[in-house]
């Protein structure tokens, strides 16, 4: 899939944005999750159980910004927006709503459906 300098410029400036604010995301998890544990038993409990939902949320990030570190090296080696299921386009309508996405929407539902 051929692509303007400018469109290429475009996608990969919106990449950084979103790898910018998940890094953020990931740093305000951080500081979070310094705060000294409560004495209380109870209030301990309370909060290894944030500490296990903060971790999920930062694995989640962590690999979301994987997602994109790739997405831009697929940018610069030109094969970004083509699925690497079936090598057809993605479709623009999908790459702006999920700008890191790998695969077009039909081998997306696939694996999902295979993956349950
Ligand atoms: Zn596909």
């Amino acid at each position: 899939m051929e692509r303007s300098e400018r469109e290429t410029a475009e996608i990969r400036s919106r990449l950084l944005g979103l790898k910018a604010e998940l890094q953020r995301r990931v740093s305000t998890i951080h500081e979070h999750a310094r705060d000294p544990l409560e004495q209380d038993s109870a209030e301990q409990a309370a909060q290894l159980g944030q500490v296990a939902v903060v971790a999920a949320l930062e694995s989640e990030a962590i690999q979301e910004i994987a997602g994109i570190e790739a997405a831009i090296r697929r940018l610069d080696a030109g094969t970004y927006g083509i699925c690497v299921t079936c090598e057809e386009p993605v479709g623009d309508a999908r790459l702006r709503a999920r700008p890191a996405a790998t695969q077009c929407r039909d081998c997306a539902e696939l694996d999902a459906r295979r993956h349950q």
